[in-house]
């Protein structure tokens, strides 16, 4: 069975542009409950830790600089089967081919600037919620 938590990241660009509110509002408008949030701003080595499984691929020096430009909203979200359902809230990594309506189609720019993160399994989404709450180590 899939599980009910999922972890996302509003990222620099959509808290710059001021987007945090209206994103928060469409996450809960979604059925998602926010059980934990933080405004905070990566390190380098934090951004790089993140996304190591990156760490071979030519954007990844763009991706950590983009990550590190300014704060991030992080949370941990809740509702049944929790990643796929945020996966669909989001939208396509590259937000001109994301469906009308999702995150990205309404408020990313680039496929480096994409306002937000989801994780992509169950399994990441427990790494990635420890990555920044304690209180998620064990879930
Ligand atoms: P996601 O799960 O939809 O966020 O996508 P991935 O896990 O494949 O990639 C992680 C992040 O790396 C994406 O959200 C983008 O910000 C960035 N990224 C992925 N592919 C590219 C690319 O081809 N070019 C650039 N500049 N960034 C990319």
């Amino acid at each position: 069975m899939s599980g009910k938590l999922t972890f996302t990241m509003i990222k620099p660009d959509a808290v710059a542009n001021g987007n945090t509110g209206k994103i928060i509002d469409h996450i809960i408008g979604k059925g998602f409950k926010m059980v934990a949030m933080k405004y905070t701003r990566l390190s380098a080595e934090k951004a790089g830790e993140f996304y190591a499984v990156h760490r071979e691929r030519p954007f990844f020096k763009d991706l950590v600089d983009f990550m590190i430009s300014g704060p991030i909203v992080a949370a941990v979200l809740e509702k049944d089967n929790a990643v796929s359902d945020f996966r669909d809230v989001i939208g396509a990594t590259d937000p001109s081919k994301a469906e009308a309506g999702t995150i990205r189609n309404l408020y990313a720019k680039s496929i480096d600037a994409n306002a937000i993160h989801g994780s992509d399994s169950d399994e990441n989404a427990a790494i990635e919620a420890s990555f920044f709450f304690n209180a998620f180590e064990r879930f």
